[in-house]
């Protein structure tokens, strides 16, 4: 489960701008995640929890905010829902989605005290 390491990196980061705010914990984080992260929402979730033990976040809100996958045709110019097993343009059949939105992995918003 590699959402492991990258909570962990999530929390880390975060905890970094708490004491440059000078906070003396964090009440909530929320975090976006894209469809076409790689990363599973429920499972940074899960290890939310146990990464945060010991630090400023410690019994902070962890918010996801889900970001779904787009993706826009190379070829006939198409905006469509993409997820990881997409690849072609359902309007024309093209090989050439480009990535739109959906590969975000970062912290939006720190609500510190
Ligand atoms: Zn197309």
């Amino acid at each position: 489960m590699h959402e492991l390491g990258i909570t962990r990196s999530i929390v880390e980061i975060a905890e970094g701008h708490a004491r440059e705010q000078g906070a003396t914990r964090v009440l909530s984080l929320t975090v976006q995640i894209g469809a076409l992260s790689g990363v599973i929402p429920e499972a940074v979730e899960f290890a939310f929890e146990a990464c945060s033990q010991g630090t400023l976040l410690e019994g902070a809100r962890l918010i996801i905010d889900a970001v779904p996958g787009r993706g826009r045709c190379r070829a006939c110019g198409a905006e469509s829902a993409m997820d990881r097993f997409t690849y072609a343009c359902p309007h024309c059949d093209a090989l050439a989605l480009d990535t739109v939105q959906g590969e975000e992995l970062r912290i939006l918003e720190l609500e510190v005290d």
